[in-house]
């Protein structure tokens, strides 16, 4: 098969387009026909070896997909050929004290798809029977990748954790990133007033569509004394962050008394410092989270199918190019994501 296979960190140039091995099912896997990889920011993370982890080389990057079951290994019994699934990017064990409690989002003894295992940048790929999400009918392949990790993120982030309700108002931070995106869409169906930030101002027509209320330019500066003032006062009730850096110095400032910030990403700043007489007067709570389960992304690829959430595609690649989707993700210059085809040429 053709797969893209990094030999080492460095520029877009690593991202070579190469024939490798094609995977065969052992005991309870499944060989997935991958029809639809997406671009996710730990993939440029990876590429340039800032993730954080010693990575092994060969390596074929990718944490999601979405295709049709191409063979199954002895002992699958939930899933045969020709059903339309997608891995959930946690490998869970299935077995661990966390697993058990269905928590297998935190599984004590996960692999990560396409980065402590081979990914997803690749024509096939191979997982277990019990890491798989069946596709609603009607959900394209290209939709169903797009969807399942900004949507499954923004909805454990905003509804699980967050526990938002109608009425309240959200702050969402970079409207154009994937979880940005989704975060604007699921607050809105929720119930919510919706405020998001955006780096420019050509992205506030885009952040209106997706029913975002109000959009602010974090650019601008002042962004706390804005909020305060579009909301009477009185401050918004959650802000999903996925920046970090000054932009959740920003969103403290922009809370209302018992407001909650749910973080899922630090790119702008991994470490910030936070007043502690704020927080407690103001009856603060910071979570972090990012790794949904397998029912929240189920339960938001069958709202896309439904037609309820839509995600948004920037621009489709064939694979083979994926040196210019990661071109077009480091120059900022995109609104929701961009998807990679394995077999378009
Ligand atoms: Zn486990």
């Amino acid at each position: 098969m053709k797969a893209i296979v990094i030999r080492g960190y460095g520029e877009f140039d690593q991202l070579l387009w190469e024939e490798v091995p094609t995977p065969t099912p052992g005991f309870g896997e499944v060989i997935i026909r991958n029809h639809a990889t997406g671009l996710n920011h730990c993939d440029t993370d990876l590429r340039r070896g800032l993730f954080g982890i010693e990575q092994q080389f060969p390596h074929v990057m990718g944490v999601d997909c979405a295709g049709v079951i191409d063979s199954v290994g002895p002992g699958v019994t939930e899933f045969k050929p020709g059903d339309r699934v997608s891995p959930h990017f946690v490998l869970s064990c299935g077995q661990c004290r966390n697993c058990q409690r269905g928590l297998e989002n935190i599984c004590l003894k996960a692999d990560l798809l396409g980065i402590t295992t081979w990914g997803t940048y690749a024509q096939f790929v191979k997982v277990k029977q019990h890491n798989l999400i069946r596709l609603p009918d009607g959900i394209s392949f290209a939709d169903a990748v797009a969807a399942q990790v900004p949507f499954a993120t923004a909805w454990e982030a905003l509804i699980e954790v967050g526990k938002l309700r109608a009425g309240e108002t959200v702050l969402v931070n970079a409207a154009g990133s994937g979880v940005g995106s989704a975060g604007i869409q699921i607050a809105k169906l929720a119930g919510a007033h919706v405020i998001a930030t955006t780096g420019a101002d050509s992205k506030f027509a885009a952040a209106r569509a997706l029913g975002a209320d109000d959009v602010l330019n974090y650019n601008s500066g002042n962004i706390p004394a804005k909020v305060m003032a579009l909301t009477g006062g009185l401050g918004v009730d959650i802000v999903l962050d996925m920046v970090g850096g000054e932009r959740l110095r920003d969103s403290i400032g922009a809370l209302a008394l018992g407001g909650r910030i749910v973080s899922v990403g630090a790119h702008g700043g991994e470490h910030v410092d936070i007043d502690m007489i704020e927080l407690f007067r103001k009856h603060i709570s910071i979570h972090g989270c990012g790794r949904s389960t397998r029912a929240m992304v189920a339960e938001v690829l069958g709202l896309v199918a439904a037609g309820k959430l839509k995600p948004v595609i920037h621009r489709q690649f064939p694979l083979s190019e994926a040196a210019a989707a990661h071109e077009l993700m480091e120059s900022r210059a995109f609104f929701g994501r961009m998807v990679m085809d394995p077999w378009q040429v």
